[in-house]
């Protein structure tokens, strides 16, 4: 038995998971928030619902990880710090150079630097944590998890954009993807629960959070994804606009007289499902509550067409689907939103048992009937990390 910790390192924040592994059973989970700013937040919830909870300053990430492991200890679930054998980092972003997971070594971490150009926000929070981890725990297997990797099997009539050729060649400019854990993780889970070989399976896999991504998941590979270079391309988001054509960039640019982080700025923060709702939330639980607003019902009508349609083009990119996935805080939790999805989905033969569909957790909530199976899977990408530093420890030196 082993304890193995997963960790998602932001710029201002640390989430962790402990597992014991192999039994993959959650022992303590927690989250430090404001890392770097006054009244840092650390909280560990474990045992049987108990929780602690700190506000103290919290200068850095490494002081973060300390306290975190000194805590563990404090709440006896660590004897010492020996006890954890292994650690998993979710890295946003690993460009061309990652198609699975990865022993983190000095090659690893002056690769993820390298990409850091295309997730300036995310990859070098990703390397505070991984620093700190390697400078208290420098014995430990440490492994990098890439939400870029799952998609690194997609060809190349899926990943390369319209444009001129040499903005690939020169500086990789290309669909890159994310959600790739989750895609992983609930694709495989699809297979076990329809108890066929991933291999023979053609998957839709729609992760709906506040960030959303649809996956074309054939014989285990992603063949495309709806995000893009950046996350900000696909379906219609909670607040980012997914794709729009980019001539409205400059066209509202002048219109607006903004430059172009400004206009950024409005397409990831200020757009989605806010945007189309003239600022009254990005949250799906307020907008099903507001839904007699015109403007409310207008943006989730193009929510669920902007994901319909999305699903049929899949279908079409794979010749068939045997089955579609829905995951993440949206896709796990509303009836209503799988159900007007699904709607619009009839002709390729996918109905759904509404009894089914109106019960929470892992099943299939399609009826017997339904050509397409339709699965809710809850996503797990903190288990996915832990289990693949299990899987690369036979590896390590
Ligand atoms: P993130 O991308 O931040 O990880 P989550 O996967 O946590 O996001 O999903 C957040 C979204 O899930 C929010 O839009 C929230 O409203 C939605 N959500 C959570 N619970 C429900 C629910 N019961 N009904 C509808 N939407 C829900």
């Amino acid at each position: 038995m082993s304890k193995t910790i997963a960790i998602n390192a932001g710029s201002s924040s640390l989430k962790w998971q402990l597992y014991e592994m192999p039994a993959e059973t959650v022992i303590a989970k927690g989250l430090v928030e404001r890392i770097g700013l006054n009244d840092s937040i650390f909280t560990v919830k474990y045992g049987e619902g108990q929780k602690y909870e700190v506000v103290t300053d919290i200068p850095d990430h490494e002081i973060a990880v300390k306290m975190l492991l000194d805590q563990l200890i404090e709440l006896n679930i660590l004897a010492s710090y020996d006890e954890i054998t292994g650690v998993g980092h979710r890295v946003v972003h690993g460009g061309e150079y990652f198609d699975k997971s990865v022993i983190i070594d000095d090659d690893v971490i002056a690769k993820i630097e390298e990409v850091a150009v295309f997730a300036p926000l995310h990859n070098p929070a990703h390397l505070m944590g991984i620093r700190a981890f390697k400078h208290l725990l420098p014995d430990i297997i440490s492994v990098a998890v890439f939400d870029t990797a799952f998609h690194a099997s997609m060809p190349r009539e899926a990943y390369l954009y319209s444009l001129p050729l040499a903005y690939y060649n020169d500086y990789k400019v290309r669909k890159y993807g994310a959600h790739g854990t989750s895609h992983r993780y609930v694709s495989q889970r699809a297979a076990d629960m329809l108890e066929q070989p991933i291999e023979d399976l053609k998957i839709i896999t729609c992760h709906l959070g506040n960030g959303g991504s649809i996956t074309a998941v054939k014989e285990g590979k992603s063949v495309d994804t709806s995000m893009g270079f950046t996350p900000l391309a696909g379906i219609t988001m909670g607040t980012r606009s997914g794709d729009i054509d980019a001539a409205v960039l400059p066209y509202l640019m002048k219109k607006l007289d903004i430059d172009i982080d400004e206009m950024l700025n409005i397409l990831n923060k200020k757009s989605g499902l806010l945007g189309l709702t003239n600022g009254l939330s990005s949250d799906m639980r307020d907008l099903q509550d507001n839904k007699d607003k015109e403007d409310v019902k207008v943006a989730l009508d193009i929510f669920y067409d902007r994901i319909r349609k999305y699903i049929g083009s899949y279908v079409a990119a794979m010749d068939g689907a045997d089955a579609i996935v829905f995951t993440a805080g949206i896709g796990e939790n509303s009836a209503v939103v799988r159900s007007e999805i699904v709607k619009g989905l009839s002709w390729f033969g996918v109905e759904l048992d509404e009894t089914e569909n109106a019960k929470f957790g892992e099943h299939i909530i399609s009826t017997k009937d339904s050509k397409i199976k339709v699965l809710l899977i809850p996503t797990d990408e903190e288990l996915m990390i832990a289990r693949d530093v299990e899987a690369l420890r036979p590896s390590f030196k």
